[in-house]
């Protein structure tokens, strides 16, 4: 069963937003998601501010598809001429596999942060 938020909204009259199922409030106003939001609002400007945290937080370089799509393919040339072990070539492609899943994660996480944000602001600019 659906009930109404109970949050208040910025001038003071009851929120009338959905509340978020299981909870007695909205997207906006459940207070364990508040601090939250207000991050996700503050970052609203800043793009991909997760990639940037997460490069900022990383000692080296991030590494763009392309560049592991260009390793692989000198491991692999280094197999074929003999000049690579193909266990070396075979840590390679296993790394290089969970790089590319551990993107497609971070992709999905950044894509899911977005659409939370956008939430909060449709819920937000609900008539009061
Ligand atoms: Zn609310």
């Amino acid at each position: 069963m659906q009930i109404q938020c109970s949050g208040k909204t910025k001038t003071g009259e009851r929120c009338k937003a959905w509340a978020v199922a299981g909870s007695q409030f909205c997207i906006s106003h459940d207070p364990a998601k508040v601090v939250e939001l207000a991050e996700f609002r503050r970052q609203g400007g800043k793009g991909k501010s997760n990639k940037a945290r997460a490069r900022k937080a990383l000692p080296g370089e991030l590494m763009s598809m392309a560049e592991v799509q260009a390793h692989l393919g000198k491991a692999l040339r280094g197999v074929l001429a003999g000049e690579i072990e193909p266990g070396v070539g075979t840590a390679v492609a296993n790394i290089a596999r969970a790089m590319r899943d551990v993107g497609a994660a971070a992709e999905l996480e950044e894509q899911l942060l977005d659409m939370r944000r956008q939430i909060a602001d449709l819920s937000e600019r609900r008539p009061a």
